[in-house]
């Protein structure tokens, strides 16, 4: 297959003469329906046939300037950034192809990926268009980012690919080091582009894997990957270097996650991660049955996912698992018990959770598995039925991120096809009279509300090291506005920077408010929600005799908890805390 090329980039001043008085009679509009932005954009043709699109448009605002701000004039277009409606703006980047330690036969073998990526998938795509950069991947993300609109001050890195912990340790920082140092310089509207990059191997060029091979896909990729090229090293300093420069960055990183295996979480590995900057792990744990997890080839058992997380909650690390339903050895009914066993053992309680639906796909080993008629796909009515109890069990703390892979219908050998599944089993949840209480099925996103018609409520549940207090502010019809996940652990953390300190894992305020007779929706983020809910969580360490309380802050955020009283320590900020005056908390608990 010929790798494609990116797009060349627009250039407004050759549009100049047509472009300029679209932008100008666009600005003088005032507000258009959709109708009426067609009308207006078809008056205005591209010389050479076609419609300017949103993007050039906003691209011809920005270079010509106008008599209206910028937001203003992104209002006409009625863009509505969905993506980044909590101001934070997600940037997924994804590490070369490079030999996984794992064997599991589900997983899909495209040696132009990292393992478990299907060149196929939107995300992964956009990666080998960039030939992996993590510097040229984070600038050109951002860069389309604003050219449709969207905010780039907040950014959250998702970096993805096989097994993160196995890629050696000097390409780890490297990798971080440059998506920090691309943030940083888009801010400051540099482009490092002409630069940056390690010298690419030719990936495309590799011959295919196929399932039923013994050829697998580390002995293919061995040969291009055995040494790491020059430019893929960094020293620790330089990433220090380029994290603090982000501290007061234009574009800041206001969170960072990598993705590994559960083996691979060792107390050496949890705080490398946290020295790269992590705010989250997204573990693949995948199932809750050491039959399956033989059966599949996964390498490791159940206590060792139970290790891994009790690990990173105890360093304070968001914890997002990935579970996987239809395995080899599985049934709907065996799969449904798995998944409510999520919530049910302490020692899991995801804080975010990614269901994948086993789908085959000709790379992966279980095609041998499927030729022998030893592993069949569910039909998309079971599959249905599964899910729609998936979205019963999963309790309010919990963000159910996915219900099912993005492969293309054509990679798929044997599996559903439905791109809508999540929408159906919603759906079918209403039907049958529940409703989905994850945060996404209830976060504002960026409807209006009543300021102060808001509550404080709280989730208390017990994890393996401790007791979790999940705060949340709640709309009356209870969609959640903001939330702040404090964990007060039981005994000493491992890290011995946090002792026994209360940590704070996560905060994250969405959403505008409505005051009433205001025109103008104001954004949650300036009600200062944010700092009532580190008020709250510093009252309840307090009263459970904490005398510190940590946050596992992302590197942009760091400035806004030492404006909150933080005081930096070596991997986390700290808070001291005085001895309880008040009689009591402010939320309702649950
Ligand atoms: S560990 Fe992950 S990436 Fe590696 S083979 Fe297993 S599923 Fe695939």
């Amino acid at each position: 297959m010929e790798p494609r090329r990116p797009r060349p980039r627009f250039d407004p001043e050759r549009h100049r003469p047509v472009l300029a008085p679209l932008v100008a009679e666009l600005a003088g509009a005032g507000a258009l329906d959709p109708r009426g932005l067609d009308r207006l954009t078809k008056r205005h043709p591209k010389p050479g046939g076609g419609l300017y699109s949103k993007s050039e448009i906003i691209a011809g605002f920005r270079a010509f300037g106008g008599e209206i701000p910028e937001r203003e004039f992104l209002d006409r277009l009625r863009l509505r950034p969905v993506r980044t409606l909590s101001g934070v703006t997600p940037v997924t980047v994804l590490t070369k192809p490079y030999p996984c330690p794992g064997t599991c036969i589900f997983c899909p073998s495209d040696v132009r990926m990292p393992k478990s990526y299907l060149a196929d998938e939107p995300g992964a795509q956009r990666a080998e268009d960039n030939r992996f950069d993590p510097y040229l991947q984070t600038w050109n993300r951002l860069d389309a980012y604003r050219a449709m609109g969207h905010p780039v001050e907040k950014v959250e890195l998702i970096v993805l690919g096989g097994t993160w912990s196995a890629y050696p340790e000097a390409y780890q920082i490297w990798f971080a080091r440059r998506c920090f140092e691309a943030l940083n310089d888009f801010g400051a509207g540099l482009d490092g582009r002409p630069g940056a990059g390690a010298a690419p191997a030719d990936y495309a060029a590799l011959r295919p894997v196929d399932g039923r091979e013994a050829r697998r896909y580390n002995d293919a990729l061995r040969p291009v990957t055995e040494r790491l090229h020059a430019s893929e090293h960094s020293s620790w300093e330089a990433l220090e270097r380029a994290q603090q420069r982000n501290e007061n960055a234009a574009s800041r990183c206001v969170g960072l996650s990598f993705e590994t295996r559960p083996d691979r979480v060792t107390e050496r590995e949890v705080l490398r991660l946290r020295r790269l900057g992590a705010t989250k792990v997204q573990l693949g744990v995948q199932s809750l049955s050491d039959a399956v997890l033989l059966a599949n080839r996964r390498g490791h058992d159940v206590a060792t996912s139970r290790r891994a997380l009790r690990r990173l909650r105890e360093a304070g690390f968001k914890l997002h698992v990935h579970w996987m339903a239809n395995l080899l050895g599985a049934t709907p009914a065996t799969d449904a018990a798995d998944f409510l066993q999520l919530f049910e053992d302490p020692a899991f309680r995801p804080d975010e959770l990614k269901v994948y639906p086993c789908l085959l796909v000709e790379s992966a080993p279980l095609m041998e598995a499927h030729e022998r008629g030893e592993w069949r796909a569910y039909d998309d009515a079971a599959l249905l039925d599964l899910l729609t109890r998936c979205l019963e069990a999963t309790p309010r703390y919990c963000r159910l991120t996915r219900v099912v892979r993005d492969f293309s219908a054509h990679d798929i050998v044997a599996g559903t096809r439905v791109a809508n599944l999540r929408e159906l089993a919603e759906r079918e949840v209403g039907r049958r009279g529940g409703r989905c209480a994850d945060v996404r099925g209830r976060e504002i996103r960026g409807a209006a509300f009543d300021a102060a018609a808001l509550r404080l409520e709280a989730t208390v549940y017990a994890t393996s090291v401790g007791e979790e207090h999940f705060l949340e502010f709640t709309t009356p019809d209870d969609r959640v506005v903001g939330f702040l996940r404090l964990s007060l652990p039981e005994r000493a953390s491992f890290v011995g920077e946090l002792g026994r300190a209360a940590v704070i894992r996560e905060v994250h305020v969405y959403g505008m408010s409505l005051a009433p007779g205001a025109r103008e929706p104001e954004r949650a983020q300036h009600l200062g929600l944010g700092r009532a809910l580190v008020d709250e969580a510093s009252r309840r360490s307090r009263r459970a005799g904490f005398d510190g309380l940590a946050v596992i802050s992302a590197v942009g955020t760091r400035a806004y908890y030492r404006a909150l009283g933080f005081e930096d320590g070596a991997l986390y900020q700290h808070r001291a805390l005085r001895p309880a005056k008040e009689p009591g908390c402010l939320s309702r608990s649950r």
